[in-house]
């Protein structure tokens, strides 16, 4: 029998197709009227058409969201918060804008409307990253836990095929680090397993029908499960990895994700049975390390970190990187094997135990 503790987010979230429509109505439960839009400058008429959405209240914009959450942008937007006396923060986007609407509720206590766009999951966590002077550093408080996400599946039909594959395979990477996370819980389980389910049936038909909504609907679906799960129990082997990766060699995130997930769930396999359950059946397969890869094949993403431009020399030492800290796995990091997995990885091979 195992013993667990479940504590649940106090998000609100609303989930569907024309939501947005209903971001005025949260405002006024809330009790808030002006409001910052954040977005990336690719994002800037997202946030403008949205904003012009909620009537007479007063609005700032500020869309110059920039990944990894730099300090020098958080205190650029700073200054449009105070210009325009924001008691309420409203992000659309992926985790770049929602990491820079955490970097603010942290520093003003503002609320958080969040409406994602991609599948990274932020927006269901206490989880912070920001980077100064080139080093990021993560922290998790309450304070930055967005009290209201609006999921609205019409905001997700522009994020480019490929993009999709791949953020979503960043997602199902939550999910399998929580079936098998020192602190995992029943419930947080069945989500997960749930996730997996429906990102994996999800996102190779997205890529062959981008226009269809119901695929786009389902991949967001397993999106917020992924979130949850990412917020609810602790990462281990293969985000350790994964930041190490962006952080000390700037790799991207959801692609660098996409091609390590193969390798680490078979390095973690053997010592994770019944993860490896879960995962045999929301994948159809009883490999579910070759089912992750394949699924990477599926939405055409690429496998190989030499293809993402790192030397082999550079994706070993990574892995040499991983046992600086200290930190949970369900197997234990053995210099060699992790060796082994680096160089699959950078070769795109398929995945061994
Ligand atoms: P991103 O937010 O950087 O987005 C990548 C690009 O895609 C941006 O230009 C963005 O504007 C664009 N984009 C997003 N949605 C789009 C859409 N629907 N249509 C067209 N373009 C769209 O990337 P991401 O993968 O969403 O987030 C990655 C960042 O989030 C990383 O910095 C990561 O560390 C962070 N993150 C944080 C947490 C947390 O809990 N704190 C969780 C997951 C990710």
């Amino acid at each position: 029998m195992q013993s667990f503790i479940y504590k649940s987010a106090p998000t609100r979230v609303i989930f569907g197709s024309g939501t947005v429509s209903q971001l005025a109505a949260e405002m006024e439960l809330l009790s808030v009227r002006r409001a910052l839009f954040l977005s990336t400058p690719e994002q800037a008429g997202d946030a403008e058409a949205i904003a012009a959405t909620v009537g007479d209240r007063d609005i700032g914009i500020y869309s110059n969201a920039t990944m990894h959450t730099p300090v020098e942008v958080t205190d650029d937007a700073m200054t449009t918060v105070t210009a325009c006396n924001a008691d309420v923060v409203v992000a659309i986007g992926g985790g770049s804008t929602i990491g820079l609407s955490k970097a603010i509720a942290l520093r003003t206590d503002l609320p958080q409307i969040v409406l994602p766009t991609s599948y990274a999951g932020s927006e269901m966590t206490a989880i912070i990253g920001q980077t100064e002077g080139g080093r990021k550093t993560t922290q998790t408080t309450p304070r930055v836990q967005p009290e209201v996400v609006i999921y609205d599946v019409d905001l997700t039909m522009s994020l480019p095929p490929a993009m999709a594959g791949t953020s979503g395979i960043n997602a199902i990477a939550h999910a399998v680090e929580a079936l098998y996370a020192q602190d995992r819980n029943p419930v947080i389980s069945l989500m997960a397993e749930e996730a997996v389910r429906a990102l994996a049936e999800a996102l190779p038909r997205i890529v062959a029908d981008p226009g269809a909504v119901d695929p786009r609907g389902g991949a967001l679906y397993g999106a917020w499960l992924c979130g949850m799960c990412l917020g609810s129990t602790g990462a281990a082997l293969h985000h350790k990895i994964c930041h190490v990766l962006g952080g000390s060699f700037g790799m991207p995130h959801a692609e660098t994700h996409t091609v390590m997930l193969p390798h680490v769930t078979a390095y973690n396999a053997p010592a994770a049975p019944e993860a490896m359950a879960s995962l045999s059946r929301a994948l159809g397969s009883p490999d579910p390390a070759r089912a992750l890869f394949d699924l990477a094949g599926a939405v055409g993403a690429r496998r190989s970190l030499r293809e993402l431009g790192l030397t082999l020399d550079a994706a070993v030492e990574a892995g040499r990187l991983t046992f600086e800290n200290a930190y949970w796995n369900p197997r234990p990091l053995d210099a060699e094997a992790l060796e082994s997995m680096m160089r699959r990885a950078w070769a795109g091979e398929p995945p061994k135990p």
